[in-house]
């Protein structure tokens, strides 16, 4: 009986998502990342105007948040960075989708765009890639120029630093996330940005945002969104 009134929600909650293939899969050179896109026909991405996440259904009754980080409104093609160097149903998800597979998302809201115009400064883990990268295409960048500094397992995956070089990947020394970010941010002038956005694992967007409310310089309207921890 449970297990009848269990697959029942599962058929219930699965209606309330959109439908999407799978069209590319492709895991980085070096470090755990699985860039995956999808064609989504029923998701009217022209209408974005902030930061997005899709619940997507990793498993039976299993969900999990993943950014949609570049995207074509036209094409209604979208491409999501998964973290996969931990054991989790979202990481397992993840490496094992393939080309032509069907997946099921639902989009939703997740972060504004900075209300005030000048330079944004984005600080995360490798878990907040997508997320700065639809900061990234929701903004104009003569009016809100970027720069970020990403702190992955193995920073060194050329073809993405050629892409995209406004922002650093950097490997924590000895793991120790909050001092490596806060001796990059003593290599930059905090007083320039006029928003900071902060986001990956939650105990350290926490620290990095209590670090950076001691410092004078910083002026920046500060916005943390925390992933997971
Ligand atoms: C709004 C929003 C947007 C998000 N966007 C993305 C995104 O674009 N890309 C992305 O990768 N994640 C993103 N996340 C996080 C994602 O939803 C999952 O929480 C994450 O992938 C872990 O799920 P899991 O099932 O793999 O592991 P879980 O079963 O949740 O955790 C298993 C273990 O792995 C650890 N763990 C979890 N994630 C990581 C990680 N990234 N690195 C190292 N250890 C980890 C946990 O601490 C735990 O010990 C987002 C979360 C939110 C709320």
């Amino acid at each position: 009986m449970a297990n009848i009134l269990k697959k029942a929600a599962a058929t219930l909650v699965d209606k309330m998502f959109n439908p999407a293939t799978v069209l590319r899969v492709r895991a980085w050179e070096s470090s755990p990342m699985h860039e995956i896109v999808i064609h989504a026909p029923t998701v009217a991405m022209e209408k974005w105007d902030s930061i997005k996440r899709f619940k997507c259904k990793v498993a039976e009754l299993e969900y999990r948040d993943y950014t949609p980080a570049e995207w074509n409104a036209e094409t209604r093609e979208c491409t999501m960075y998964v973290e996969t160097g931990h054991n989790g149903a979202g990481s397992r998800w993840a490496q094992n989708l393939q080309e032509g597979d069907d997946v099921l998302i639902g989009p939703a809201h997740a972060a504004p765009i900075p209300g005030r115009e000048g330079k944004i400064l984005c600080l995360g883990d490798g878990s907040a890639l997508g997320h700065f990268l639809s900061l990234r295409q929701l903004t104009d960048s003569t009016v809100h120029p970027l720069q970020g500094c990403l702190l992955m397992h193995d920073a060194h995956e050329p073809i993405f630093q050629a892409k995209y070089p406004e922002f650093e990947f950097i490997t924590p020394s000895l793991g120790n996330t909050i001092d490596t970010m806060e001796a990059w941010c003593r290599t930059i002038t905090l007083s320039a940005f006029s928003s900071i956005y902060i986001a990956g694992n939650i105990p350290m967007v926490q620290s990095i945002r209590k670090k950076l409310k001691t410092i004078p310089q910083v002026h920046a309207k500060i916005h943390t969104h925390g992933f997971w921890s």
